[in-house]
């Protein structure tokens, strides 16, 4: 009786073996994400012949708005990316919310490429009110060697904070040689020292601000930060995907063992390279040290609570 029924027994946990590892593979397939840091770039942001993904190597193969569009989404829907932050002008994001209003958040980015400058206070508190758009960034004042608590944001951090929209500050650093460009010469790396908010967030104690690539390098001031500052959360955009690998996973592990993990969330921050979308899923997906319910966490479930998500 034994030597009868054993094949049937092995064959019968095969198939729920095989039944539980499809399941295992459709979940992670439907897994729900949200970028908070998604840019809206226009051809010719990059110039005329835009450099490749330092990380990839790969030439962005979009040379028109609605190509640059198009191979976004493309990604986005691979990856089941439902809601994407856009961090840049109004003008192009709309052309982004008007093609999937359900997918594409405004959010107001500054300085950007167009050179706009920043909407006196009545127009921005208007905007916002018109949800023109939920959150106040990309900031990226390091470039401009300015930080969060220079007094010409003030006006603008009061309404963010009496109406409730996020401030997104990039923090950390940049590309190799960057105060050496053309654009770039006042950028210095102190200004994206964490730590720099902190007379923001004594000022403002409502105000909620996502220090954007989670204050790397500056592993110690983030964790302070964050620590002190309950209304201050990470993105993980550009870290995971343009650094090495371990020493991404070093940083992120260390703000999960700090006990941080609802407070990360996942970016791309594609600029023109919409493959870094799918390099930096892929690394979070692999991270060795997340559980399912961390990767669920920074993938969708930090950011859908940050920024008031259904
Ligand atoms: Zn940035």
């Amino acid at each position: 009786m034994r030597t009868k029924t054993l094949p049937k027994m092995r064959g019968l946990y095969t198939i729920i073996c095989l039944v539980f590892l499809i399941a295992g593979f459709a979940k992670s397939q439907t897994r729900k994400i949200i970028d908070v840091h998604f840019h809206t770039r226009s051809a010719g942001d990059y110039g005329t012949t835009p450099p490749p993904n330092p990380a990839s190597g790969r030439l962005p193969h979009a040379s028109s708005n609605e190509e640059i569009y198009s191979s976004n989404l493309v990604l986005l829907k691979k990856y089941n990316i439902v809601k994407a932050i856009c961090s840049g002008t109004i003008a192009r994001n709309t052309d982004f919310i008007t093609n999937d209003p359900v997918r594409f958040l405004s959010s107001l980015e500054f300085p950007d490429h167009q050179n706009n400058p920043l909407p006196d206070t009545l127009t921005f508190k208007k905007m916002a009110i018109e949800k023109k758009f939920i959150a106040f960034g990309e900031l990226g004042l390091q470039y401009e060697g300015k930080t969060l608590a220079d007094p010409e944001y003030a006006p603008y951090l009061a309404i963010c904070e009496q109406l409730g929209i996020p401030v997104l500050l990039h923090t950390g650093e940049a590309a190799p040689n960057t105060p050496y460009m053309p654009c770039c010469p006042r950028f210095r790396i102190n200004s994206g020292r964490p730590l720099h908010i902190e007379p923001v967030l004594i000022k403002y104690p409502k105000l909620k601000v996502m220090l954007m690539h989670m204050g790397f390098p500056f592993l110690e001031e983030t964790k302070a930060v964050l620590n002190v500052y309950p209304q201050v959360s990470v993105d993980i955009s550009v870290i995971d995907w343009a650094v090495p690998t371990q020493e991404f996973y070093d940083y992120l592990k260390a703000l999960i063992v700090a006990g941080f993990e609802k407070r990360i969330m996942y970016g791309s921050d594609q600029m023109i390279w919409e493959d870094a979308i799918e390099l930096s899923v892929k690394k979070v997906e692999k991270a060795p040290f997340l559980s399912k319910k961390q990767k669920d966490d920074i993938f969708y479930n930090n950011a859908a609570k940050f920024f008031g998500i259904k």
